[in-house]
């Protein structure tokens, strides 16, 4: 199983749920098999209790499982059939490792975060990676995973340590980090600003991963001295930073990703250019 991370800097709400989908549809149009996971960091069980003004359409799956909306884009997007297994949350977790805890599965040890919260995490993405949701018989070839909420945010930490542990026992040819951050411009320097994305790429290292691709939300095209900037200063090749700025119509979004190559970049990055591109990517 090859697994692909979206995490978000700066500021919520900035599009990794439809960044997310659209990469499944690319990866999907290079002709892999693709699932998905949306972690939500709350405590809530699911988003069945949760208001909509707060938090947007409780999304219902076909397993009845009422969960975050994100899974609706992503049913939408790639055309699968999702479980409730599916939207992983800080709830669910704690539920889960607590009802081991009262059965004894513990066996008298001390229940910590790390490595107990951490291990459930690990073990849920893996077996959830592995239900097929597309109608077809055996997993996957990638699990798309998106991680709600903002880099450096308490809540999300356990699922970022899970997540650094998945990256490195699975290896780099199985683990794309892709970053989706902010690029704001200031109305009186007009200029599109780096810095907050540098800040959050900063974060995401100093918490032991690193991003190798970034998806750029701004309202303008990015010029090339931004990408060049990104680049230089987040660690990130140029090839691997992503343009996805506002467009009318959130349909247009794996175009954009289509047509900066960002399939090519993925695919390089999980060792599967060679296998599956076709001859004019290679
Ligand atoms: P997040 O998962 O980061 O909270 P969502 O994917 O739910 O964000 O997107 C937040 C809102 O932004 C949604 O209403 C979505 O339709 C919109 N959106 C996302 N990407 C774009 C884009 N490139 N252009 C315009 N609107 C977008």
């Amino acid at each position: 199983m090859k697994y692909v991370l979206v995490s978000g800097g700066v500021v919520s709400g900035l599009g990794k749920g439809v960044t997310a989908s659209s990469i499944g549809v690319v990866l999907q149009a290079c002709g892999l098999r693709v699932t998905s996971i949306k972690i939500d960091p709350y405590l809530n069980t699911d988003a069945g209790t949760m208001s909509p003004f707060e938090h947007g359409e409780v999304f219902v799956l076909d397993d009845g499982g009422e969960v975050d909306l994100d899974l609706g884009n992503y049913e939408r997007f790639l055309d699968v059939t999702l479980t409730k297994d599916n939207n992983i949350t800080t709830g669910k977790i704690y539920q889960s490792v607590l009802e081991k805890e009262r059965k004894g599965d513990y066996l008298g040890k001390t229940v910590q975060v790390v490595p107990h919260v951490t291990d459930a995490i690990k073990n849920w993405i893996q077996s959830v990676s592995l239900i097929p949701v597309d109608g077809k018989e055996g997993p996957a070839d990638v699990c798309v995973i998106e991680l709600g909420g903002t880099v450096g945010d308490i809540e999300s930490m356990p699922f970022i340590e899970a997540l650094r542990q998945l990256s490195f026992s699975v290896g780099p040819d199985n683990f794309c980090l892709i970053h989706v951050s902010l690029i704001p411009v200031l109305g009186v320097v007009g200029e599109q600003k780096t810095k907050p994305t540098q800040h959050s790429v900063r974060e995401l290292r100093a918490l032991g991963l690193t991003p190798h691709l970034l998806a750029c939300r701004s309202a303008q095209p990015l010029l090339d001295n931004t990408k060049e900037k990104l680049s230089q200063f987040c660690h990130v090749p140029l090839d691997n930073i992503l343009n996805i700025h506002d467009v009318p119509n959130i349909w247009h979004v794996p175009l954009l990703l289509r047509n900066q190559n960002g399939h090519h970049s993925i695919l390089k990055q999980l060792n599967l250019l060679s296998k599956i591109a076709p001859p004019d990517l290679r």
